[in-house]
């Protein structure tokens, strides 16, 4: 028997989870053939170098869109996350709020939630808390959400009393235009559905655009947001959001739900080393599986998949050295080939074929018209993180001088190993039952957390018992607090230092921006007296790793931060000098994004299905194993959940291998029959 090659470029989420299961997984009778055997080859390419281990140094930390930067690049020291840094905790545990886990009601990111339990990462898993009360600083007035009523309304003169109330209230507006069944009651499946027939049902005025039985796939969510709360209204609604990419012209159905996710209630959380560990585990567990199974594992950062075609049953492909990553340097061919990237990555690789004749035999896949049109079914959103470490938490309620508008960020949750820690002190018993019930809910103050637990117990808690408490469970929120200045997002890491640091460090994204904020931030990278030297197109400084800030830069920044926490007039001297600052541009090659939302105009769930394996739409019998996987073409785009259900989707439909989890109510991706 001849041996398969399997070639897979990309790196990141998607490209280290498709290599995990297929080595991991387990496959139905019908997909042995296309199962790695002993001897086979697996491949696995990136344009970067990640630091995946010892073994495998690199100049960044691993996760391609997710980068967990260090203070001093020391593993110990606090961190901040320069890209994803989050997950949606799915409960697998049947409990009071979701009786079936598996159910389609049930919340959360599954795939995500079942890869870290099986990596053994369910250890450093840790809540990830937003503030109820946010910092806002929009239109030169600071404020907070809490404290905005008819009497203190925000800065703008939008219509029908939005701004005596939250920004959200804007989202809820619009969505309110589509009365299904109630939101919290709708499955996956539903807004799959939902997404190629949702259509306003209200009844709206002659004046609108828009009317009762407009689809909204044929709608683009800024110009619905426009026409329902006039430009005022968007504008609060927008700047209060703190994604601009929330509110561009993307597919409304979608932007509904977009939009709807960030409504309180997700649990959301993250890994206690860092979100970059996600990925450091993936490629350790890559190494040990190839090694175990006689599976010859090929590793090769620093090379570029230059062109793609597909040829007498093989993948014929170029690739190229990072050191001239525009000219081929050789050619080789795979059994089956995955492209686990973004869509600016792939056209890259489109663009090197696109202007000749195929050879003969050979299949542009990449370059056909109907792909073409699919794989401009998504647009692309730049986005763009300052990180800052301090040697003080200047911007915290109990800093020791506190700002004039600091971030409300002390918080309090309770997690099963808070439990297990005061159950070692003593705790009472019957407050540690009724404790196991409020596991995650995040509270604002001790009292109310105190509150939750006397209701359940109905027996008060001594004061000895309640300062123990609340030093087990204090966790801060990571807030954030908005501003329309092109900051727009200030998220608060602290002192998270994996191991305990003699002088703590207290880290801050000083800045996390997108769409055309990240314009604001590209000039000013440079710093006085450079020139460019390096062409924007070719700058892919996202895959060499954070770089320092310019001291302009970074005065920018403190300016910016003391108007956010001291007031519009303060001096920007009044926020200290940071300790290290760096950045990460996602508007630049080969992401060109940080993450990507649905078109307008398209049958969202015909894209999912057929862009995964691209010779679906060329015809003529074309039947190519080239796979497209990653968060640009899922259904769960921005997330690492959607890069893993793309992987997983493909892995379990063209390769025979068991779903990773029951995936009856949770399809990876739109299925057929959500859309009859
Ligand atoms: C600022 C920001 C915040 C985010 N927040 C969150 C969050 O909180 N939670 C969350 O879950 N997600 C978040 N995301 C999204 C998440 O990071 C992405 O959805 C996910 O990492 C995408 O994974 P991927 O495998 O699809 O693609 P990528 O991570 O983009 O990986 C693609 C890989 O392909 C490589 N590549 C590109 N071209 C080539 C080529 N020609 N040859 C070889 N290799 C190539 C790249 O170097 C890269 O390593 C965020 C992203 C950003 C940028």
């Amino acid at each position: 028997m001849t041996r398969k090659t399997y070639s897979i470029f990309g790196a990141g989420a998607a490209g280290l989870y498709t290599a995990w299961r297929l080595l991991a997984g387990k496959a139905t009778k019908a997909g042995q053939l296309k199962q790695l055997r002993k001897g086979d080859v697996l491949e696995l390419y990136d344009w970067g170098r990640y630091d995946f281990s010892k073994r495998h140094r690199g100049t960044r930390a691993a996760g391609a869109r997710i980068c967990t930067w260090h203070y001093r690049n020391d593993p110990g020291q606090s961190f901040v996350e320069l890209g994803g840094m989050r997950y949606s905790f799915w409960d697998q545990h049947p409990g009071k709020g979701a009786p079936d886990p598996n159910s389609g009601l049930a919340p959360g990111h599954r795939v995500v939630t079942k890869t870290i339990e099986l990596l053994g990462l369910e250890k450093y898993s840790v809540p990830f808390n937003v503030t109820s009360d946010q910092l806002f600083y929009l239109r030169s007035r600071n404020f907070y959400l809490n404290d905005i009523t008819s009497n203190n309304a925000a800065p703008y003169a939008a219509n029908n009393f939005l701004s005596s109330t939250t920004p959200d209230q804007g989202f809820t507006t619009v969505q309110d235009l589509a009365t299904t069944k109630p939101w919290d009651q709708f499955t996956r499946r539903d807004w799959c559905k939902f997404y190629q027939d949702g259509e306003i049902t209200a009844d709206l005025p002659s004046s609108s655009v828009f009317q009762k039985g407009d689809q909204l796939k044929d709608i683009g969510y800024w110009n619905l947001l426009y026409d329902q709360l006039g430009q005022e209204g968007f504008e609060y609604t927008a700047d209060g959001n703190g994604y601009s990419s929330n509110v561009i012209n993307t597919h409304a159905g979608v932007s509904f739900n977009i939009n709807n996710e960030f409504t309180p209630g997700s649990q959301y959380r993250t890994l206690s080393i860092g979100y970059s560990g996600m990925f450091n585990a993936l490629f350790d567990e890559i190494e040990k599986l190839a090694k175990a199974k006689g599976i010859e594992f090929r590793y090769h950062p620093d090379t570029r998949l230059h062109s793609i075609l597909w040829k007498d049953g093989k993948a014929v492909f170029t690739y190229a050295d990072r050191s001239d990553p525009n000219i081929a340097a050789g050619t080789r061919e795979a059994d089956a080939a995955w492209m686990a990237m973004p869509r600016a990555a792939i056209d890259l690789v489109a663009q090197a074929t696109r202007f000749r004749e195929p050879p003969k035999g050979a299949v542009d896949v990449l370059n056909h018209d109907k792909v073409q049109l699919y794989l401009e079914a998504t647009i692309m959103q730049p986005s763009y993180k300052v990180g800052m470490f301090f040697d003080s938490p200047w911007w915290a309620p109990d800093a020791a001088n506190p700002a004039p508008y600091p971030a409300q960020i002390i918080g309090y949750t309770i997690t099963p190993e808070d439990i297990a820690a005061l159950k070692k002190k003593k705790f009472p018993a019957n407050a540690l039952k009724a404790m196991a019930t409020l596991v995650d809910v995040p509270y604002t103050s001790v009292a109310d957390m105190v509150a939750a637990i006397e209701n359940i117990t109905e027996q008060p808690l001594g004061i000895a018992q309640t300062k123990a408490l609340a030093a087990a469970t204090r966790n801060d929120t990571i807030g954030p607090s908005v501003s329309n200045s092109p900051i727009r997002m200030v998220v608060y890491f602290g002192d998270n230092a994996p191991q305990p640091q003699k002088k703590p460090v207290y880290g801050i994204l000083a800045s996390y921006d997108d769409e055309d904020n990240t314009a604001f931030w590209r000039e000013l990278e440079l710093g006085p007296d450079r020139n460019r030297t390096i062409p924007w197109s070719q700058d892919t400084q996202p895959l060499d790793g954070p770089r320092a800030v310019p001291a302009r830069m970074v005065k920018m920044l403190r300016r910016m931060l003391a108007e956010l926490h001291f007031g519009p007039n303060a001096d920007y001297s009044a926020v200290p000098e940071p300790l290290d600052a760096a950045y990460m541009d996602w508007s630049l090659p080969p992401f060109n994004a940080g993450y990507h939302e649905w078109a307008p105009h398209y049958d969202i769930g015909d894209v999912q299905r057929k862009i995964r394996k691209p010779s679906q739409l060329v015809g003529g019998g074309a039947d190519a194993d080239i796979f497209i996987v990653g968060e640009a073409y899922s259904n769960d785009q921005a997330w690492v959940e959607g890069a893993y259900c793309t992987a997983e989707s493909v892995l379990n439909d063209f390769f025979g291998i068991v779903p990773i989890i029951d995936d009856c109510e949770y399809p990876f991706i739109c299925p057929e029959t959500s859309t009859v």
